[in-house]
């Protein structure tokens, strides 16, 4: 792995093929401790990871939502340990599945290390449940009442190195021939306030896309796939990552949705990978 010492907060990763690679984080190096001191402590990891960043695909991999880790500082927020093991910490198997996409499309993949609960990348700096105080109905008091300092340290030391290295793999593509695309992975719940959600993948987006468009054609046409167009969420102004690296440059997008129970393992992880990597390539 080779520290990037002008990007505070940010490990690269080249060769990342082996997904047990991804369970071995790089711990902080000096430069991101001195900058982001405040939150993470030396035996933190470093939030950012970057896989295959010299890919050849178009296509550029994000998932906010991939790791669960949580700064020593913190504790464990005061959230009991089974309950940082559910899709409220992180998207159960959007991190294997991504990782897979990236190693089968030759795609470079931008991927979060902290839990949601630390902090929400894909929610605006600003907006309530950025940092929230209760997720899907389970408080964590440690997020109860912070002051705007507190707020303030988590965007730096995780929200915005991230988004950093996002915006700095997209400013280097802008300078190539070949389009750039951002495919951003999630995963959600097969059910969510005691209502089932039957779809198992989802495409959300704004009606501007039209790599949302051509996926939701192939996937719609996949024997026994249920798809949501815009479901179980639509694209909204709550969304951050897509609204900020996408629609913000004009490069069209993919905002993909899995349901978890179908990528939990690796199994589940490498069948949905070859579905997707078929459409992507396509
Ligand atoms: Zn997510």
């Amino acid at each position: 792995m080779l520290a990037q010492p002008d990007r505070p907060g940010v490990t690269v990763s080249r060769e990342m093929s082996d997904p047990k690679n991804l369970h071995v984080l790089p711990q902080m190096n000096a430069a991101s401790r001195q900058t982001v001191s405040r939150l993470l402590s030396p035996g933190d990891p470093d939030p950012v990871i970057v896989q295959n960043e010299g890919g050849s695909s178009s296509h550029v991999l994000v998932c906010d939502h991939a790791g669960r880790e949580i700064p020593a500082r913190l504790g464990r927020l005061g959230v009991a340990e089974p309950d940082l093991e559910r899709h409220i910490a992180w998207d159960i198997g959007a991190g294997g599945l991504a990782s897979k996409l990236s190693v089968a499309l030759d795609a470079c993949l931008v991927r979060q290390v902290y839990s949601r609960l630390v902090i929400d990348c894909n929610r605006w700096p600003g907006q309530g449940d950025l940092v929230p105080p209760i997720s899907d109905g389970t408080p964590v008091p440690a997020n109860a009442s912070l002051t705007a300092r507190d707020v303030q340290d988590r965007i730096d030391a995780i929200h915005s190195p991230y988004h950093a290295r996002i915006a700095a793999v997209l400013d280097d593509r802008a300078s190539e021939p070949r389009p750039a695309t951002v495919v951003s992975v999630h995963s959600f719940t097969p059910a969510m306030n005691g209502a089932d959600r039957p779809w198992h993948v989802g495409v959300l987006h704004g009606g501007d896309s039209p790599l949302s468009r051509r996926m939701l054609t192939m996937l719609m046409a996949e024997d026994g796939l249920v798809v949501g167009d815009n479901q179980p969420y639509a694209l909204c102004e709550t969304d951050y990552t897509v609204p900020r690296h996408a629609q913000g440059r004009g490069l069209d997008y993919l905002e993909l949705e899995v349901r978890q129970d179908l990528i939990a393992d690796e199994a589940g992880q490498a069948r949905m990978a070859a579905l997707l990597t078929k459409m992507l390539q396509a």
